[in-house]
């Protein structure tokens, strides 16, 4: 079975799918990290951002993986090409420089493909931006979220004082959120929108438990 959790930056999306994963025993993907490993690597070897063909090249030639941490009780660590990235892809230099990497068409078709390998041996739960539209568009449970930007700003900060990322800038974190949806939502190549067929769920006044039950009942549904 499929999950498809969607929703713009800071909808609550990764602790929601992967709690979901945790109670139905499903494998979690988090896309967005795919992106911004291919965007960490560009910077690290100056690629120039308008270089089409070598940006390509990244997503086709060096390997993503994710590797279970040590300890259960953590997130998963990100590996592009061997090199660990699972900090580094979250700082606000990769927030900019992902996007315009995510909207190359030749990108996101050679992440989709390995999205889809992954899928066709797990149950999954997988979130993005298009993995309802695009990448499964008959996954059996297609979910979008969605909060207000001020809500979301909030939880991102929360979220990076709980990182220990130092100084955080709550006014600077919504202006970001808000350049982050207008881009994505915008771009010509599998634009962020919600499936015909996804369950809205507007999180702004909801607990995470309560998102996490709601999807996992219409997944149990199915089941
Ligand atoms: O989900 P996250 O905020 O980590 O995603 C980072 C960026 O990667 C998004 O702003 C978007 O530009 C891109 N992305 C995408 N398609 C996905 C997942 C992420 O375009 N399926």
């Amino acid at each position: 079975m499929i999950i498809a959790i969607d929703g713009p930056a800071g909808s609550g999306k990764s602790t929601v799918a992967k709690q979901v994963a945790r109670m139905l025993g499903f494998q979690y993907l988090d896309t967005g990290a795919m992106y911004r490993s291919v965007a960490w690597y560009a910077l690290e070897h100056q690629v120039n951002p308008d270089d089409v063909d070598a940006l390509a090249r990244i997503a086709q030639e060096k390997s993503i993986e994710f590797r279970a941490a040590q300890d259960d009780a953590q997130p998963s660590r990100v590996f592009i090409d061997g090199v660990d990235v699972t900090g580094e892809i979250r700082t606000p230099r990769i927030d900019k420089a992902v996007t315009p990497v995510s909207a190359i068409p030749e990108v996101r078709s050679a992440l989709v493909l390995q999205q889809r390998a992954i899928a066709s041996t797990h149950n999954v739960v997988m979130e993005g931006r298009d993995i309802g539209t695009v990448v499964f568009p008959n996954a059996e449970v297609k979910v979008f979220l969605t909060a207000s930007a001020e809500e979301r700003a909030r939880r991102r900060a929360a979220q990076n004082r709980e990182r220990g990322f130092g100084e955080v800038n709550e006014s600077a974190i919504l202006q970001d959120i808000i350049r982050r949806d207008e881009a994505d939502s915008t771009r010509a190549a599998s634009p962020l929108k919600p499936a015909d067929d996804a369950h809205m769920l507007d999180t702004t006044d909801m607990s995470i438990d309560e998102v996490c039950e709601t999807i996992a009942a219409f997944a149990r549904d199915l089941l």
